[in-house]
This record gives C-alpha cells, structure tokens and sequence, in this order.
C-alpha cells in the first residue's frame, strides 16, 4: 500500500481528519512514490491552533535559547543535508547535486538568522526629554503562514521560516502538494534540534488550506511564493483579511550580451542558467537579448555548449533531470510547437531527447529556439521549463526597452565588459535583482531576495532585514520615572523641554 505524506503538527505527524489526498510522483521513473494529504477546512484549523497555542511561550523565550536552537538546526542541516538533497531529487526530479546546492543556499539563511540577536536590538536615547527616555523594540507577529512552490520544497520556505522562528513567531507551512516530503523532513529536524512543540507545523495540502491560512484570524502574516496569478490571488485575499502579505509571484528573465562581451563565457553563462535545475528557476534565464552583429556567433556557442548536456535521473551522472509532471512537461512542450508554428528557428528541439532514465520519466531536453518576436506566446508567457529563446535587437538601448516593457521584474542581466553600459544599466533597469555578468543574481541570505511589477506583491522582500522586518512589528516607548520635575497640570500637547 502507498503511504501518505501527513501534516506536522504539535511536534508530531498528524494525520488529519480527512482522507483526500493526492499522488507525489518520481519524475524521472513516472511512478506514484507515494501519496500526500489534503487537508480539510477542519484540519487546517486544528494545525493553525497548535501553532497559536504555542505562541505565548515561544515569544517570551529568551533570545539566548531560541538562537541556541536555531543553531543546533543549522548544525543538524549541516551534517545531514544530503538526506533531504535525496528526497528534492525524488520528489521534484532535479539532479542531486542542484539539490545539495539548494539546501546550503536555504542554510544560509539560517546562518543569517543566528544572529538574530543583534537584529533585533532596538534604538534608545536617553534624555529625549528631561528624565524622559524613549526606545524601540521590535516584537513578534504571532502565527505566520509560508506557502511554498515545488521548485525549491526546502530553500523557498527556508527564506521564511528560519527568521519567523528566531524573531518568537510560530509557523505553519504550506508546502507544494508536489514534492511535500522536505518539509516534513525539516520539522523532525526541528525536533531534534530542540524547538518546543507548536513552533513549526507543516499544513499539507491545496487550495482549501491555503484560503483557511488566508482567512483564518489567528494567522498574521503571509508569505506566499509561486506563480504570479495566484500570488494575485494570496496578495488580494490576504490583505483584505488584515494580514501583512509578502506574495513573491513568476518571471521571465532576460540577459542581455552586447557586443564586447566575451562570448565564449556569456555562451557558457547562458547554458547553465538557462538549463540548470531543467529552467525550473524563478531566476533562470529564459530570454538572450543579443545586441547587434554578435547574435550568430553566440546562438552557435550556446548550441555547441547545449548539445553537450545529459538529460537523465537526477540520482544518475545526468547535468539536467526531467519536468516535475507530466502536464507541467506537456505544458512546456506546447511552447515549444507554438514557437515553431509562429515562425521561429528551433536550434535544439527537446522534445526529440533521449534520456538516460525511466521510459514514463517526464522528459524534456533542453530547448534553444533563436528569432523569437517578443508578440510569441514563447516570449510572453512564463514558461518554467528547459527552454531558453533568442531575441536579436539592433541596439543596447532597444535591448534595455525590451526588458522594461515586461510585465514581470524578477532578475536580469547584462554580459558586457563596458563598466559605463553596465552602469547604465543597474540604473535604469526596471527589474528587482540584478546581474553584471553574473547570470542568477540570487542575492546572498543578508540581503534580500524579491523582484518588481508582476514577480512580488506587497513591499518587502524575502530575507535579510527586510525579512526580519516582515516579521517583526515595532513599538515605542517612551518612559519616565518619578520625578517631582513632571509634576503639576498641563493639558497641552506633551513637548520637549
Ligand atoms: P503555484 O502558484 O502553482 O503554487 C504555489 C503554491 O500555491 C503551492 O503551495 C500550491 O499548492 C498553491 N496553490 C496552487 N494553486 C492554488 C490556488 N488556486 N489557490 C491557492 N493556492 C494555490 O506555483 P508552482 O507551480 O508550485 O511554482 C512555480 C511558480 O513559482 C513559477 O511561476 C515560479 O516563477 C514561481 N516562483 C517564484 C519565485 C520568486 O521568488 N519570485 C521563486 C520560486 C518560484
């Protein structure tokens, strides 16, 4: 019999109360791995009440003790990271080595919030008035929700989580119905690690958890990662219920090369960025905007660069695993024959791949298409796949218009080794993170993560003190002690003397 993936709650696996659920399938082998629950209205209430029972006692354990846990999760992470590197690779399908790299950028974070105790020291003046101090400190939100998306089931929620946790809130996480088995990995490891009961809950499920976690009144905040029409959707119902909302949605990143590029490291730059983790990246590369008579050149560099790349099983020798599904592999496909039916150039077509793996694995090669016109649905869409399209301009400044007029402003970058054009750009482009010849500009766990337009609604960014903001709210003191100097009637608005 199939086991079921189950919600974590209350320091423990927790069944729940219905019995929906929904396959987890091996992408590479096409097999069901295993099922996972979908929670019911009912059980998401029970989870989120375990996180807000727990509240009241984590918010006032000492700073001292939550960051000794913290840190004996880090160590824990550290030393057993490529078990839960195996479990991305079974359930999400990317190479094991993509894996191991996603956890240590999530462990960073964690790093980060180690020290949380210097991040959450508040400002005091003394003498702001005569015998009058006033300070601020910044206190916990309650119980936060993260809701995550299959392409990272353990760094995405470890943007959120490790800061909520640190800064006294308790958690319930969402994780992708997808590949749900990191998380609960995760929460035993937070076990282990000594965190109490209630902190850390993992919600299993789909649209019904997610709209109770939206609604619910004990939940406080939302941070939301996925595509960009449903973080519309968490960004809009989550506010209007009075939450703080942080909905970080899709992509569509555009790099471009001007001519005095190096081409030969742009082409491998483009490969690896464009391919890696099969595209399934919210900072993948998915356009090449080459600027003037280098456009020949480069498509044939990156084709050299591309034909070399082994498709196959992940737990394999393979450079790119499959697609997360079946429909999500069809879906990415379908760009493909409509960029071929609107009259572009299919350089290398994935769709013909042979992979080294499970004959019903979700396969898809990567994919160069070149003469793509920014009206093609390629171009358009989010297509979140191995597919990386070519779109010639005739100058720096129509490369750059490009990029501004797209609905979407995850991450960019520019390949150019004119220190003035680069400026230029990181100036005037429109976009969130930035790359100067760096083509994943994903910004380290002290800085934060987010992009503009359509890729984030709400104001703050994931991580870094923007992170310890979001989940954090400030408060003023203002305080005197008794001082015969304060005596007497005086109905004026208080001033400073
Ligand atoms: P998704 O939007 O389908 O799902 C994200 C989460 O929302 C999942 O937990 C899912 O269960 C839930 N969900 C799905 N449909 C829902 C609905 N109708 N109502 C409420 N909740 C719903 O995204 P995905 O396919 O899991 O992930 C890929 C997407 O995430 C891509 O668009 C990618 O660009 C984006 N992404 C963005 C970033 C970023 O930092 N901006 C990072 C990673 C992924």
């Amino acid at each position: 019999m199939t086991e079921t993936v189950q919600h974590w709650c209350d320091g423990k696996a927790f069944a729940g109360a219905t019995t929906a659920t929904a396959p987890v399938t091996n992408p590479a082998t096409g097999a069901v791995s295993t099922l996972v629950a979908l929670a019911s209205v009912e059980d998401a209430k029970y989870v989120i009440d375990a996180a807000a029972g727990a509240f009241s006692e984590w918010r006032d354990t000492s700073v001292a003790k939550r960051t000794q846990i913290l840190f004996a999760f880090r160590e824990l992470l550290n030393a057993r990271k490529s078990e839960l590197a195996e479990i991305i690779t079974r359930e999400h399908g990317k190479v094991l080595s993509d894996a191991l790299g996603e956890v240590t950028r999530g462990q960073e974070v964690v790093e980060f919030a180690c020290g949380i105790p210097h991040l959450l020291k508040g400002g005091f003046t003394e003498n702001a008035s005569t015998n009058v101090d006033i300070y601020s400190i910044r206190q916990p939100l309650g119980p936060v929700a993260i809701i995550s998306p299959f392409n990272f089931p353990a760094m995405v929620p470890m943007w959120f989580f490790p800061i909520a946790i640190a800064a006294g809130n308790t958690v319930v996480l969402k994780p992708s119905e997808k590949d749900p088995s990191a998380a609960m990995w995760m929460a035993q490891l937070w076990a282990d690690a000594g965190l109490p009961a209630g902190v850390f809950n993992v919600l299993q499920g789909d649209k019904v958890a997610v709209d109770e976690l939206l609604r619910n009144p004990m939940i406080k905040s939302v941070s939301f990662v996925g595509s960009t029409p449903i973080a519309r959707y968490v960004y809009a119902t989550g506010t209007a219920a009075g939450k703080r909302v942080q909905a970080l949605g899709g992509a569509k990143n555009h790099a471009i090369v001007l001519p005095d590029a190096d081409l030969d490291l742009t082409a491998d730059a483009m490969v690896n960025a464009g391919f890696g983790s099969a595209g399934e990246r919210c900072m993948a590369i998915s356009v090449c905007v080459a600027v003037g008579p280098i456009a020949d050149d480069l498509v044939a560099k990156i084709a050299a660069r591309t034909r070399t790349i082994k498709t196959g099983d992940g737990t394999g020798g393979a450079d790119m695993g499959p697609l997360v599904t079946k429909a999500h592999r069809d879906k990415v496909a379908s760009y493909v024959d409509a960029g071929e039916a609107d009259g572009a150039t299919i350089v290398i077509d994935g769709r013909t791949v042979e992979a080294d793996g499970g004959a019903d694995g979700f396969w898809l090669g990567p994919t160069l298409i070149d003469h793509v016109d920014p009206d093609m649905s390629v171009y358009t869409d989010e297509i979140f796949g191995p597919v990386l399209a070519v779109v010639r301009v005739e100058s720096y400044d129509e490369a750059m218009d490009l990029v501004n007029a797209n609905a979407y402003g995850n991450g960019t970058a520019i390949f150019t080794n004119d220190g003035g054009a680069a400026r230029r750009f990181q100036n005037e482009i429109e976009v969130g993170m930035v790359g100067i010849n760096v083509p994943i500009p994903v910004p380290m766990a002290y800085y934060s993560f987010g992009g503009w337009k359509n890729s984030l609604f709400g104001d703050t960014h994931a991580h870094g003190t923007e992170g310890v903001h979001f989940f954090t709210r400030g408060k003023t003191v203002t305080s005197r002690w008794l001082d015969p100097s304060h005596g007497g009637i005086e109905l004026g608005f208080p001033q400073n003397a």
